[in-house]
This record gives C-alpha cells, structure tokens and sequence, in this order.
C-alpha cells in the first residue's frame, strides 16, 4: 500500500525535499504558511493541507523543515500542538536546523506519548535537497532511527544515528562548528600565501597534497577561479549563506556552553562571522569570508 507523508515546512529546503518523496511514489499531503510554496508542491503531485493538522492526519511519516526552535515547538507543543493529536503510528522526523535543547525537549515529550519522534538535520545545501544527497544526523530511539530508513534513503545519501533526542542537533552544532573553523583557516593560508607571491592554485595543490588537506580546501576552493563551478568562481553566490553560518555558529556555541567546553576556536569563528555579515555580507556563500583577507 502507498504510504503517507506530511510535509510541514516547503522552503529553499522542504520544497525540494517533499518533490522527491512525490517522485519516489509517497502519497505527500504538504502545509506552508505560504500559499505559493505549497502551490509548487501541488504542481509536483503532492496535495496541499489546509493547516499542519491535516497534513499530519493519518501519516506514516511526519516531516517539518522550519527555520529555528520556536517554530518547531510551536508545531509540535501546547495545547494545540501535533504532539497531542498524533498516535504511534506515525514516524515523526524534524529535519530543521534548531537549539539542542528544544530539540531534546520536543523529542521526550513525544517519546512520552509514545510517538517515535527523531530530531534528524541535516548536512547538504539546497542543491543536495534536490538531488536527494543530503547527510541526516539523527537523535531519538534506535528504532525510530530503522523505521525512518525508508524516507531517510529517497531524500539523502547517508544518514547516521547520532544518540538519544538532541544528538542530532548537537552533531549538526559540531559539525558547523568545524566548517566554520576549517574554511577561516583556509582563507588565512591562501591569503599568506598570496601577500608573500604564491599563486593561490598553486599553493592549494601543495596543501591538498600535504597536512593541511582539509574539505574547504578540497571541494570548496574559497579563492576565485582555482576550483570551476565554486560559489568563489561564481562570486560568491551561495552555496551556503553567511546569515545560515552566523545562525549555526550562534547554535553551537549554546551547545558548547550547555556542557561547559573551551570552544575558543569557535567563538573566534563566530566572531568573524558576525564581523563579515554585518558588513552586508549575509546572503552572500560563506566563503566569501576570504575577502575579509584580501583587502
Ligand atoms: P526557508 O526559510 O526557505 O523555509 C522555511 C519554510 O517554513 C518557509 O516556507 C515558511 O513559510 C515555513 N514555515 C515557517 N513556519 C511555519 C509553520 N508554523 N507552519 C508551516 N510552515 C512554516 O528555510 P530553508 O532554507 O528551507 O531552511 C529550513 C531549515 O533547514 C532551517 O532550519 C535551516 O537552518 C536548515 N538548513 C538550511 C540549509 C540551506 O542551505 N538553506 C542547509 C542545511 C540546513
């Protein structure tokens, strides 16, 4: 029988997302706040919801993707919230990027009620969400984690069970945390390099072939026209937006806080983050983070 798949949340990432569960033979019954958002998804074939209620109705599978914590324990909690309406026959996933701490509390007031509940972000931007490779680092039950397999295997090409509720989010914060880090200290190598006459392609093919191989380096060349096809040798359209990075970094450093962590490296990170997007550089690629070097 065709299973059923909610779809709450249709963004630069939810959109793209739910269109590959259509595709994949889902029956997908899609809710936005936005009316056009959920009018591309009905050009795809899935049906539109007149509220998240009745997205949810009957699902095998629930699946929000929304911008921060508020939102997804305003879905999910309260009086009014899914979690009260929901039974054990759905699968619920939140694929949302948000604190750890909403994180943990929506997924153990959901493991009360005994709905299988998984905070689940992802790793990939919206060009992965179309292509259905995006990394999803989950948190909640083992066996929620298996039961999920089938939606997690049409829109991503990896996904790992990080620990209990929360984890996934505290996987992303890491993870983030480290891009962050690695691509600033990228930019300040090739830019050294550089004032002292080294050509930046040059000195990227030493250090890719040397210890200082890292992924920035590797698969996103943040020095213009090294790496074709780069958001650097696009100018800088993302990609990965600065405002994104900034909301990460502000994530992790809760998480960092929350278990009392020197994360020295990370605050610096932040800092020069928040520094680069309140230059106006927001909705520019993360990498552009480089120019700050270059001048
Ligand atoms: P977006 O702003 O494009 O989409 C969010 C959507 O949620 C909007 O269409 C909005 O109308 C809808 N929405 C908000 N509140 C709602 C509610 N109560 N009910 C129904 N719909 C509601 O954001 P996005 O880029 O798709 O990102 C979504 C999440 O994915 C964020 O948490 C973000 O941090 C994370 N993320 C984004 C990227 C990226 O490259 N864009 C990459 C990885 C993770």
């Amino acid at each position: 029988m065709q299973q059923r798949v909610g779809f709450i949340g249709l963004g630069n990432m939810g959109g793209p997302m739910a269109a590959n569960l259509v595709a994949a033979g889902f029956a997908v019954s899609v809710f936005d706040l936005s009316e056009e958002a959920c009018k591309a998804l009905a050009e795809q074939g899935a049906t539109v919801a007149d509220s998240a209620k009745a997205a949810a109705d009957s699902a095998d599978f629930l699946i929000s993707m929304l911008p921060a914590g508020k939102h997804v324990a305003g879905l999910y909690q309260g009086d009014d919230g899914l979690l009260s309406l929901l039974g054990s026959s759905t699968t619920v996933l939140d694929c949302s990027t948000i604190d750890a701490q909403t994180a943990r509390s929506v997924g153990e007031a959901a493991a009360e009620r005994g709905i299988g509940f998984l905070d689940a972000p992802v790793s990939g931007g919206v060009a992965a969400a179309q292509a259905g490779t995006l990394a999803f680092m989950c948190g909640g039950d083992a066996k929620v984690f298996e039961t999920a397999q089938p939606v997690l295997d049409v829109m991503g090409r990896a996904s790992f069970h990080a620990g209990p509720a929360g984890a996934g989010q505290v996987a992303k914060a890491c993870n983030n945390m480290l891009l962050a880090v690695h691509m600033l200290g990228t930019c300040e190598a090739l830019a050294m390099g550089e004032k002292h006459g080294l050509d930046p392609e040059r000195l990227s093919e030493i250090m890719l072939a040397s210890s200082g191989r890292n992924w920035s380096l590797e698969v996103y060349n943040p020095w213009p026209e090294v790496m074709e096809g780069s958001p650097a040798s696009n100018n800088y359209q993302p990609g990965f937006m600065v405002d994104l990075m900034a909301k990460d970094l502000g994530l992790a450093m809760e998480v960092a806080e929350a278990a009392g962590v020197d994360n020295r490296m990370g605050q610096l990170a932040q800092s020069l983050y928040s520094e680069h997007q309140d230059a106006g550089n927001g909705t520019r690629d993360f990498s552009s983070v480089l120019e700050r070097y270059r001048r």
